[in-house]
C-alpha cells in the first residue's frame, strides 16, 4: 500500500510512531492522526516525575510539534474522538457525526486508568494520572496541600503511585500509600527488590501500608471534597488529594464494536496485525499473541514505539515483528530502576554489586540462561544486558554475581 489514507486513531506514543513509521517506510498516500485530547502529541513520562516536580516545561513535554508532523505531511487533529469503526465501508466515524473513508487503519488508542468502587470515589481531589490535564490538577492539588499543610494519600503501590509519592516527597508533602498487595510493585519486581523500595520511600518519610483495606474515602458536607480515607479497621487517615494509580485497562472498546478479536486488549501478532487484514494496532490498546498461544500486555513507551514501527510496516505489506527484548524504567527519589526482559518464571535470582550500596543489578534466570535484569543506579549493566538479551546470549550466574566479569565478553572465547 502506497497511496490511499491511513487514518491512525490515538496521538499518543504509539499513534506517532505509527504515522512516521508509515512515511518512513516509503507510504506517499494521506495521513490523518486522531487524538481526543486538546493538547497534541506529548511525553506521559515526565507527568508523574519531572514535569509534577515543576523540572520539566511545557516545550519539553512536547513529542512532536504539530508543524513537524505538517512537514511530513501528517495531518493532526486534535480535540477529534473516533466513536466508531466501520468496517464494510471501511469508514472512522467521528463523534462529530463527520466519517473519514480509510484504505488502512491504525489502532493506537492506549489505556484508562481504573477506577475503585468506594463511597466518595467521584470527589473533586481524587484523581488519576494518565494526561497531561490530570497531572496539572495533581499539580494544583499538591499546591495547595502544601500551602494547607494537608497530606496526599496514594491508592496503588505501583508505577504511578510510587513516582507520585517520591515527586511530593521531594515537595515536603506528606505521604501515605495504601498498597493492596503485601509488597509493592509485586507483579514485576523480586520480593526482596520491592522490600528495597519499601525501605527507600519510608526512608524517605513515606507512611507506606501495605496489605491496605480501604473501607471508603470521607468527604465534607457537600461531597465534593475528600477529607479522609477511612480503612476496614476503622482508622482514618486525613488527607487534601487522593491519587489513584491501581492499573490501566486496554482501551479496545473500538475495535470490538467492530468485531475484531480482543481479550483485556486488541489481540494483534508479532508484527501487530490484527484479525482485519486492513488494521494494525499498537501500543498499550493491545494483547500481543506469543507463539506459544498466551497472550502478553505490556505497557510501556519502549514497547508502544517497536509495536508501531511493526504496524506500520505491516500495513505495507512488509513483515517487522517485534522481537526486542521488552525494556522499563523508572525514577523515584534519585534513583533510576531499568528493567530489561521479563523476570516472571525465573527459577533463580543472583545479586551483581551490594544492594545496600548506591548501584547494583539484579539477574534472573530459567533454566540456567539469563531471562532479565532488574538494575537500580547501574545503566552500564542494563545497557549490556539489552544487548546480551536481543542477541540470545547468557551469563552464568556466577559470572553475572561477579562484578569483575565483563558482561560484555558474555560468549566471547
Ligand atoms: P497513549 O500514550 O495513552 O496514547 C493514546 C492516545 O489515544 C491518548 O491520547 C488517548 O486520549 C487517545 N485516544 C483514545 N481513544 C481515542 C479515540 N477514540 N479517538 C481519538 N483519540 C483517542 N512507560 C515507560 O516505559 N516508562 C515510564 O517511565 C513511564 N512513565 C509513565 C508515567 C505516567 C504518568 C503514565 C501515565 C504512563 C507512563 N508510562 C511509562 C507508560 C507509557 O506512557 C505508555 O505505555 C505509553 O504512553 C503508551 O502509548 P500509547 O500510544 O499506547 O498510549
Ligand atoms: P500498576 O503498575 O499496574 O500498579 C497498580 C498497583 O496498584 C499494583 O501494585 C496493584 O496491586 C495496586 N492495587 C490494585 N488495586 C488496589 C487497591 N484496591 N488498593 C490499593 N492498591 C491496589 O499500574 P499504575 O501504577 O496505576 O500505572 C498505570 C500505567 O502507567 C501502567 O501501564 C504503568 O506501566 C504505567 N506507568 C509506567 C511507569 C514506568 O514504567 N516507570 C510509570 C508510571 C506509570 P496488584 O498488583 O496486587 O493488583
Amino acid at each position: 500500500m502506497s497511496e490511499g489514507h491511513i487514518v491512525v486513531i490515538g496521538a499518543g506514543q504509539a499513534g506517532v510512531m505509527a504515522a512516521e513509521g508509515l512515511r518512513s517506510a516509503g507510504y506517499a498516500g494521506a495521513i490523518t492522526l486522531l487524538g481526543d485530547e486538546p493538547h497534541g502529541p506529548y511525553h506521559r513520562p515526565p507527568l508523574s516525575k519531572g514535569w509534577l516536580a515543576g523540572e520539566v516545561d511545557a516545550a519539553q513535554l512536547v513529542m512532536r510539534a504539530p508543524d513537524l508532523l505538517a512537514k511530513k505531511n501528517i495531518t493532526l487533529r486534535t480535540d477529534t474522538r473516533a466513536s466508531a469503526i466501520d468496517r464494510v465501508a471501511r469508514k472512522v466515524l467521528l463523534a462529530s457525526g463527520e466519517a473519514l473513508e480509510y484504505t488502512g487503519l491504525v489502532l493506537a488508542t492506549g489505556s484508562t486508568p481504573r477506577s475503585l468502587p468506594l463511597p466518595g470515589i467521584d470527589a473533586a481531589n481524587v484523581l488519576p494520572l494518565r494526561s497531561r490535564d490530570d497531572a496539572s490538577r495533581i499539580a494544583e492539588g499538591l499546591k495547595a496541600c502544601t500551602e494547607r499543610q494537608q497530606a496526599l494519600v496514594v491508592i496503588g503501590g505501583g508505577f504511578i503511585g510510587l513516582e507520585v509519592a517520591a515527586t511530593a516527597r521531594k515537595k515536603g508533602v506528606a505521604v501515605t500509600v495504601l498498597e493492596a498487595a503485601p509488597r509493592l510493585l509485586g507483579r514485576v519486581l523480586t520480593p526482596a527488590l520491592s522490600d528495597w523500595y519499601a525501605q527507600l520511600h519510608r526512608g524517605h518519610g513515606v507512611n507506606l501500608v501495605l496489605e491496605a483495606r480501604i473501607a471508603a474515602i470521607e468527604t465534607d458536607a457537600s461531597g465534593r471534597q475528600a477529607t479522609a480515607i477511612r480503612l476496614a479497621d476503622g482508622s482514618t487517615l486525613p488527607c487534601g488529594l487522593v491519587v489513584i494509580g491501581v492499573g490501566v485497562s486496554a482501551n479496545d472498546q473500538l475495535a470490538q464494536a467492530a468485531g475484531l478479536a480482543v481479550d483485556r486488549g486488541i489481540i494483534v501478532d508479532a508484527c501487530a496485525r490484527t484479525s482485519d487484514p486492513l488494521i494494525v494496532a499498537a501500543g498499550d490498546c493491545t494483547a500481543r499473541r506469543l507463539p506459544d498461544g498466551s497472550l502478553l500486555r505490556l505497557e510501556s513507551v519502549q514497547n508502544a514505539t517497536e509495536q508501531a514501527r511493526s504496524a506500520a510496516a505491516a500495513l505495507m505489506g512488509q513483515e517487522r515483528p517485534f522481537i526486542a527484548t521488552p525494556w522499563f524504567w523508572s525514577d523515584q527519589y534519585d534513583r533510576k530502576l531499568q528493567m530489561a526482559g521479563l523476570s516472571q518464571g525465573a527459577e533463580q535470582s543472583v545479586l551483581r554489586g551490594d544492594m545496600g550500596a548506591a548501584s547494583f543489578s539484579i539477574f534472573h534466570f530459567a533454566q540456567g540462561r539469563l531471562i532479565a535484569v532488574d538494575s537500580v543506579n547501574a545503566i552500564k549493566d542494563h545497557l549490556a544486558v539489552r544487548k546480551l538479551l536481543d542477541a540470545g546470549l547468557s551469563p552464568t550466574p556466577a559470572q553475572a554475581a561477579d562484578p569483575a566479569f565483563d558482561l560484555a565478553s558474555t560468549g566471547k572465547a
